[in-house]
């Protein structure tokens, strides 16, 4: 019998309408005789609320804490769904993180699933009961939930499906595959059949949430073939496989979520740079594109996530006074394909639109998959939507 790992997002379980869309999908692949193992995301908004709803009562609450809170979200959708499903008549049982065997590194709101203990998780099946599993968190060493970071549901889903060596993992979400572009920024974006796991995991990384970096990182490790399908049509989705095909523009990513950081300190101090990368360390804020200007100054540039910014104003009210330091929101685009280092068409059109658009352009990264153009301000959809039509059509 083959085991079937299905995931369905925020969107998919949002309501018991969408609850029962999602039970059917279950049950048809549950009647064709498989193993099946669901995971899921909390329902619609819920993660975004939680967190407002935290900031309300502090301005920085403990992480501990917010992965105890969030991960209530994932919770009350797999219980529902397991209540639905066995009103349905179909067997199930839903299991958080530590009741599914999921272990995970120290660290609070970004932990790494390390190991999962599959046993209970297969004496369920051996039970032919659906399971269940919230998708999100885990366990760490100290018995403390942990949550993966957002956007995480997928790695659980694809880990548990590497763990169980099932012989497929179905991402289904509110997009039927991965398109040319975020397909709700530009209504011109493509669907694509296949992606290799590289071209994917740069698409991912660069910042597009239609499925979480670490994922496909587990996917590829352990050959997991991971599709990505629609909760809410039968079209055919778009598969991973480990293949490089042809050279050309695959997808292209607008990302508004980065902050472009400047610091300035008059001499330059290593024990004060130390300080700085420690402490954004610490704090788990990822700092990106780091480069300092000067050799007897300190006039440092970066980018960190919009969602880290009010960790970074605490750090700068307390521990990096001493810096003169200004930020702004930004835009990120990424141009990502196999082998677009070796075709210089790429670069000359994506420089041609900037400059028809007098837009300045603060960094520009290009490795043999991807081509990323860093904006001196944040920009509209419009720019994507011009570089759609001028690299893919
Ligand atoms: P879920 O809540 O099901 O995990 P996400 O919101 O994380 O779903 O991911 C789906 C979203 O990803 C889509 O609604 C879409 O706006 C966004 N997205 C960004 N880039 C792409 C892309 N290239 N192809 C498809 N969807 C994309
Ligand atoms: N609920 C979490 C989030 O919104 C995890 C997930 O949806 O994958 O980030
Ligand atoms: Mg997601």
């Amino acid at each position: 019998m083959d085991t079937i790992v299905l995931k369905f997002g925020g969107s998919s379980v949002a309501d018991n309408l969408k609850l029962n869309i999602v039970a059917q999908k279950v049950i048809d692949l549950y009647d064709e005789g498989n193993n099946i193992v669901v995971v899921v995301s909390a329902q619609g908004k819920t993660t975004d609320n939680l967190i407002k709803e935290a900031k309300e009562l502090s301005n920085l609450p403990e992480e501990r804490e917010m992965d105890v809170l969030l991960s209530t979200g994932e919770q009350v959708s797999m219980s529902k769904l397991a209540i639905l499903l066995n009103q349905l008549g179909y067997k199930s049982i839903s299991l958080t993180g530590w009741q599914a065997g999921i272990y995970t590194s120290k660290e609070s709101q970004n932990s790494k699933i390390e190991q999962i203990d599959t046993s209970r998780i297969e004496k369920e099946l051996e039970k032919r009961k659906i399971v269940i599993i919230a998708g999100f968190q885990g366990i760490n060493e100290n018995e403390d939930i942990t949550t993966l970071g957002r956007g995480g549901s997928d790695t659980t889903a694809v880990a548990v499906a590497a763990a169980l060596n099932a012989k497929h993992c179905y991402i289904f979400s509110d997009v039927d595959g991965v398109y040319t572009t975020d397909p709700n920024k530009v209504t011109i974006a493509k669907k694509l059949e296949t992606l290799s796991y590289k071209e994917m995991l740069e698409i991912a990384n660069e910042g597009a949430k239609v499925l979480h970096n670490r994922c496909i990182e587990v996917g590829q490790k352990y050959h997991i073939p991971i599709i990505t399908k629609s909760t809410f049509n039968n079209k055919p989705g778009t598969t991973l496989q480990d293949k490089i095909e042809d050279t050309n523009v695959k997808s292209i990513v607008k990302n508004d979520d980065i902050i472009y950081v400047h610091m300035k300190y008059e001499t330059y101090s290593p024990e004060l740079f130390s300080k700085l990368l420690k402490l954004l360390e610490k704090n788990n804020i990822g700092a990106n594109n780091f480069v300092n200007n000067s050799i007897h100054s300190m006039d440092v540039y970066f980018t960190i996530k919009s969602t880290t910014l009010a960790k970074f104003q605490n750090l700068l009210e307390n521990d990096l006074k001493a810096f003169d330091t200004t930020y702004k929101n930004i835009t990120r685009i990424a141009i990502v394909g196999h082998g677009i280092m070796n075709d210089n068409k790429i670069l000359e059109e994506a420089i041609k639109i900037v400059d028809l658009n007098n837009l300045e352009i603060i960094n520009l990264e290009i490795n043999e998959s991807k081509l990323a153009l860093m904006f001196s301000q944040k920009l509209s959809n419009t720019i994507l939507e011009q570089l759609h039509i001028a690299l893919i059509g």
